[in-house]
């Protein structure tokens, strides 16, 4: 059931408390493009098998709580299998290609998402619980893109890196997180693959299916076996795989707990390591903002893939003297999100990915009740299966709360106020994350002293979470090291030598 606020927003001019006089009807986005299988292998040497001692893993639908696929459940042999053909394919067919043939097949994959794209969309809708029209306007088209911007660079890296001869470090191991499975795929494995290296990427268990539909079209482009392989499993695996000593890159993106003990795994050995991890990232509003476009960025700043973003905008610092009015505006906005089926195309906020992810949000909303803050959710009826949360906004929040603290990776915006630009600073940067922040002003000049002084990698200006595949992506402090995205992105996979 789609379900739709009972109450109609300030600004439509109905009066406080008036029911909306009209209904959106469903608008479903048709899932038969997507014949899933019952079951998945792992991809190794480009082919499907099955895991050594047949193990598998249920990937469910957080939606439905309704399973998906049963999945292989690597062991560290195939971990091993895995290595040894990514280490062959680079010493014998994909590492002695030359850049204009990589180039070729990069443009051949992107052009394979582009004609798949509506399958990988749903596919990805349907097992990471994100919106249809996010995973089709945003996931897949950047994923696309990425190919294609790195397929670009491929016959280029003399020119990229002038006077240095750019070689690819040999085989990398992307493990990548649930919340843009095939994006956080195509950041890793295009400019690894641009680059002339291989690559083994573990995809996080609850949302395999779009790595491994990417493996057909890996298939599809006729790539070299082992140049890609993907192996599905628990965190386990993606440590065997991080520390496998024929490994020589590892590229992680995740929790920072996790990130550590990566961190440690492959202390002390040659291996390249880029860690992005996670955020609280303050979005400011000055009050001379253009304020009707800053609460649509603030809304894409949080609830956006459902706040499961490591960019979000979670704290909102807003001016003292237009407090009362964003957070008016903002209740008034919220109230008109449409919570429900992801695969609905009116879906603004879809389901949260797995019922520990929900547990935690619910869990960190509990503590910002327990802790004084003022708790605010829109009337919204939620689907009755599925792990659905509310858009939830929370006042009279103080710095040492948890929820101004910690990363929620939910729909959950802790608002902060302050008074001067001194302030914002103080409060943006009083975080041990430094991933992104936002700054919304008429003042270009205020602009570029925010962001000067703001630790964070990424500062957006009178807008919140746009992402190109040119542009550098990445941490400061707990939120990590390492760039991805542009040139950045492509020195993370080579090793520069001396002419
Ligand atoms: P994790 O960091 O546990 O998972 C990310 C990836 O790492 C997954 O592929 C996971 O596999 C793998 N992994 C898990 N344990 C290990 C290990 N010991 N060694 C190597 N790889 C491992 O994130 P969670 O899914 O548990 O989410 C927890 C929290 O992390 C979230 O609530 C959120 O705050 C944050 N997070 C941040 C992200 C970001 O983009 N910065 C992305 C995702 C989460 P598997 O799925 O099999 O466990």
């Amino acid at each position: 059931m789609i379900p739709a606020p009972d109450r109609a927003p300030n600004s439509w001019g109905l009066g406080d408390g008036q029911a909306i006089p009209w209904e959106y009807a469903p608008a479903p986005e048709a899932r038969d493009i997507v014949t899933l299988k019952e079951r998945y292998g792992l991809f190794i040497n480009g082919r499907f098998v099955p895991a050594t001692g047949g193990d598998t893993f249920v990937s469910i639908d957080p939606a439905t709580e309704q399973p998906l696929a049963r999945v292989a459940r690597a062991t560290p042999v195939d971990v091993d299998k895995a290595v040894r053909a990514a280490r062959s394919a680079q010493k014998r067919t994909w590492g002695q290609l030359s850049g204009r043939e990589r180039a070729k097949y990069l443009f051949r994959i992107s052009r394979i998402l582009q004609e798949r794209s509506r399958e990988f969309a749903v596919l990805e809708s349907m097992d990471s619980g994100k919106p249809i029209k996010e995973s089709r306007d945003v996931d897949v088209p950047l994923a696309a893109s990425h190919f294609w911007y790195y397929a670009g660079w491929a016959d280029k890296l003399d020119y990229a890196f002038p006077g240095r001869v750019a070689r690819p470090l040999g085989v990398a191991a992307p493990i990548i997180p649930w919340n843009f499975p095939l994006l956080m795929l195509a950041w890793k494995i295009a400019p690894a693959l641009a680059a002339g290296n291989t690559v083994v990427l573990k995809p996080a268990s609850t949302t395999p299916l779009s790595a491994l539909l990417f493996a057909e079209v890996c298939v599809q482009a006729d790539l070299p076996p082992g140049t890609v392989n993907i192996i599905t499993g628990p965190g386990e695996i993606g440590m065997a795989l991080a520390t496998h000593p024929q490994v020589d890159k590892v590229a992680f993106t995740g929790s920072t707990e996790i990130g550590k003990k990566i961190g440690r795994g492959v202390a002390g050995t040659d291996k390249a390591l880029t860690l992005e991890l996670g955020g609280k990232a303050a979005n400011i509003v000055f009050d001379d903002a253009p304020l009707d476009q800053a609460i649509e960025g603030i809304v894409n700043g949080i609830y956006f893939n459902q706040g499961e973003v490591c960019c979000a905008g979670s704290r909102l610092l807003v001016q003292e003297s237009i407090a009362e009015t964003v957070i008016d505006k903002l209740k008034d906005r919220l109230s008109t999100i449409r919570v429900g089926d992801p695969l609905d195309k009116n879906t603004d906020v879809g389901a949260i990915n797995s019922k520990n992810q929900l547990e935690k949000i619910t869990e960190l909303v509990a503590s910002g009740v327990a802790e004084g803050a003022d708790l605010y959710q829109p009337a919204c009826d939620l689907p009755d299966r599925g792990y659905f949360f509310r858009p939830t906004l929370f006042t009279n929040v103080a710095q040492s709360h948890r929820i101004a603290r910690e990363e929620i990776f939910g729909p959950v915006l802790s608002v902060l106020t302050f008074r001067t630009p001194d302030e914002a600073i103080e409060k943006a940067n009083n975080t041990s994350y430094g991933l992104s922040a936002g700054v919304w002003t008429d003042k270009g000049s205020r602009i570029l002293a925010m962001a000067s002084r703001l630790q964070a990698g990424v500062v957006w200006a009178n807008t919140f979470n746009r992402f190109d595949p040119t542009s550098p992506f990445g941490g400061y402090k707990e939120s990590g090291f390492g760039r991805e995205g542009g040139m950045h992105g492509l020195h993370a996979y080579v090793r520069l030598e001396d002419r």
